[in-house]
This record gives structure tokens, sequence and C-alpha cells, in this order.
């Protein structure tokens, strides 16, 4: 019997890890900046948290979680997304004491998609929420925190689309008209959109159906319908983002796969080369969120990241790697004082593998070149006599005697 991964769930290798690092360490460091703090979340909630906040009547809960009972037959399900426990969290450990709570996170989200590139059934997110601010200028700081994130990172052609979604003034309506707009075009939608309309027809300009795409073309548009309260906060959103230098397109049909959405939402798109799964960032307000899951009224703004899809972005972009070094020691004695060495070479920052098989010095050369390293560092008995080593370059294929106490600062220094 073989045993493999279930598709959908991949193992990241050392070769993507330090790609992944960087983005990850990026991220930390652009985010601490802004005033963020990391929370760890689990990675299993209540069924329930899902059902009350993404909810009931979207693509996430109708077939894409991983729900099953516990052995005492309590519903859990693997997060699907982040905000949802963030928002647990603000409430249960009352962090809405503070004026306002920026939350930060990474970690695994779990969907039952249909596996292909770009689209996992566990992926990793990087996610940040703002957690008791109204203003606009939150969103455009929030956003321009982000670009600044695409920037540092050097991710080529990230665009911004945004939209509003408005709030519990406007939106009944503005469902109201989109709902006669579709039962006229009932004949040409999706069979799940023709089911959703009566509950949230909303989820048909969502839909990636290329006959319901075309059926809501000329559907009426939601920043055509906003009220005055929502009109102006969308107004000053695209002024602050303007003011941080970022031109925003709007973006009227994105509606985004989640219910709690209120105002303004967003999607950040990257040429990934695989159609459809060039999203790498989405979020937006939700107002009423934190209210709904038991605290107090809590205006919010948050998004997330998808890791996949921005390290595959990365490809070839990433920092090389500190240069790897192999230690041979050639006898008893030298292996002796090659654990004193290896010792104080790692300790001043180099990474060093000991070849320890007992082939000859060509044979473990072999391995030396084999394991990838950059260079091969030789303890023989004359070297250990003379209080020298032999250096290796492997890359460039020549060779120095160098001092003991030398050896570190040369290899950190080679930059390969
Ligand atoms: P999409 O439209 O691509 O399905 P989404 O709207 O479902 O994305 P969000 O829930 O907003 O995505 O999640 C934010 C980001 O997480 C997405 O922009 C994407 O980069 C990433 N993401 C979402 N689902 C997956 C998945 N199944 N596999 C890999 N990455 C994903
Ligand atoms: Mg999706």
């Amino acid at each position: 019997m073989s045993i493999t991964a279930i598709r959908g769930f991949n193992d990241i290798l050392p070769g993507q890890t330090g790609l992944w690092r960087q983005i990850e360490q990026t991220a930390w460091s652009i985010f601490r900046a802004y005033g963020f703090g990391e929370i760890r979340l689990p990675i299993v909630e209540k069924t329930e948290l899902f059902l009350r906040s993404i909810g009931e009547t979207t693509d996430i809960v109708e077939k894409e979680m991983y729900t099953f009972p516990d052995r005492h037959g309590d519903m859990m399900t693997l997060r699907p997304e982040g905000t949802a426990p963030a928002v647990r969290a603000f409430v249960e450990h009352k962090l809405y004491t503070a004026p306002v709570t920026k939350l930060y996170y990474t970690g695994p989200m779990f969907r039952y998609e249909r596996p292909q590139k770009g689209r996992y059934r566990q992926f990793y997110q990087i996610g940040a929420e703002v957690l008791g601010d109204e203003s606009p200028r939150a969103d455009a700081e929030a956003l321009s925190m982000l670009m600044k994130f695409f920037a540092t990172l050097k991710v080529k052609g990230a665009s911004l689309q945004i939209n509003s979604l408005g709030d519990a003034n406007c939106r009944p309506a503005y469902k109201e008209k989109l709902y006669n707009y579709l039962k006229g075009k009932a004949g040409e939608l999706c069979e799940n959109c023709l089911r959703r309309i009566e509950t949230n027809p909303l989820r048909a300009l969502d839909c990636k159906a290329a006959d319901c795409i075309e059926a809501t073309k000329e559907a009426p548009s939601l920043v055509d319908s906003l009220c005055e309260g929502c009109a102006a906060h969308f107004d000053r959103v695209k002024y602050f983002l303007r003011l941080y230098g970022i031109d925003p397109l709007v973006n009227p049909r994105m509606v985004r796969g989640l219910d709690y959405y209120t105002r303004t939402t967003f999607e950040i798109t990257a040429d990934t080369g695989l159609g459809s799964q060039n999203a790498v960032a989405a979020g937006g307000r939700y107002d009423r969120l934190v209210e709904e899951l038991g605290g107090p009224a809590t205006p919010c703004f948050g998004f997330a990241i998808g890791m996949e899809r921005l390290a595959l972005l990365l490809e070839g972009e990433q920092a090389l790697a500190a240069p790897l070094t192999v230690f041979i020691a050639l006898g008893d004695e030298a292996e002796k004082k090659g654990v004193e060495l290896v010792s104080a070479w790692r300790g001043a920052g180099i990474r060093v593998v000991e070849e320890f098989s007992a082939g000859g010095l060509k044979t473990r050369m072999k391995r030396a070149d084999r394991l990838g390293a950059d260079f091969a560092v030789i303890l023989g008995e004359n070297e250990l006599n003379e209080g020298v080593v032999t250096v290796k370059d492997m890359k460039q294929a020549r060779q120095d005697t160098v001092a003991w106490d030398k050896v570190a600062s040369i290899i950190a220094g080679a930059g390969h």
C-alpha cells in the first residue's frame, strides 16, 4: 500500500519554506509598524460560529466546510477563514475595552473545493483585522499597508478593485431591485443561483458560472443604490486611498463570498497565470459582525492574503538562502577538534552540516556536492597541526587555507 497526501492538502518542502518565511516575516514587520499584534487562533471552532457569521446561503457554508461531530457529538468545523474566529476571540476576551484593536494572524484554512493549482483544500492565509474603527480612513490605511506589503515583496502588477455593499439602510432595497432583475433572467441562471436568489440574490453576482456572469452583466449596480451615509463613506475611502497614492478601480459587481461584509469590500488581483485563481488578497468592512456574535457594536475592517498564490507570484524572486557549509573531519583527532570548531562557527551564524560518513575524502566530497554545499571545509592531520582548515568554494572550484577563527567571517561574507 502506498500512502500519499490527500488531494488538495500539500506538503510545503524546505525548498519553498524559505520564501514562505520571508513572506511571513515581511508581513510581520510591516503590520507591526502599523500597530498590529499577532493572535494565534485555534484551527477548529464550533460550527455555529461560521453558520452565524459567514452566512448559511454562501458557497463556503453550503458546500465547502469541513464539519464533523467530535466523539461527544458536538459539531466542529475546521476554520474556512480567520475573521469569524478573530471576532469570536475579540468578544470572548473582551478586547473591546481598548478603543481600537488591531489583530494579525497566519495559518491554515480549510475548504472543500475542487483542488487545482492555486486552489487547495488546506491553504494558508495571512490576515489582519482592525476592530473598533468606523472611519473610512481605517479602510484606506489598511489597504495602503497591504499595497506596501506587496510592493516590499516586489509583487508585480498588483491591482486593487473596491466596491461598497451598503448597509442595513440601503442593502434591503437593492436586494429587492436585484431580485426583480434576476427573476426576469431566471431562464439563464445556473441551478444554484436560481435556488439562492430567493434568499440571497447578491450571490448571483459572485457566481463563476459563465451563464450567470452573462445574465448579470446589466444587473442594477450596488454603488448606484447606496444611501447617503454609505455613499459618503465610500467617497471618503476613495479620497483617502488617493492620499496614500493609490488609485482604486471601482468594481460594482464584486460582492465577495461572505455575508458579513458591509460597505467597503475589495480584492487584489495579480497575474498568477492561473485564470480565475488570480485573487491574492481580499477583504472589507464588517460593521455588524461583532454585535451579531454577542459583543458591543464595533465597526471593523479586515483582509486575508492567500499564501500559495502569493508564493507562486514570487517564485524565483526569493532572497538567496544563507550559504551551506559541509564540514569533513579526517581522523579521530580532527573529529574531536571539529566538534569544537563547528560549534563555534554555528555560533557565529553560519549554516554547517557535518559529513559523518566513513568513506574517503573523494566520496565524502561527492556527498557534500549532492547536499548542495556552497563550501566544503576540510580538517585533516596537516591542517590540524597548523591550526587551519581547507575551505573549498564548490561553486567557484577554488580552495584556500584559512585559520580557524577566520572561517565564519570568510564564509558569511562570501555572498553566494
Ligand atoms: P476565490 O474567489 O479565488 O475563490 P475567495 O473569495 O474564496 O477567493 P477569500 O475567502 O476572500 O477568497 O480569501 C482570501 C484569499 O485567500 C483569496 O484571495 C485567495 O488568495 C486565498 N484563497 C481562498 N481560497 C483558497 C483556496 N481554496 N486555495 C488557495 N488559496 C485560497
Ligand atoms: Mg472561494
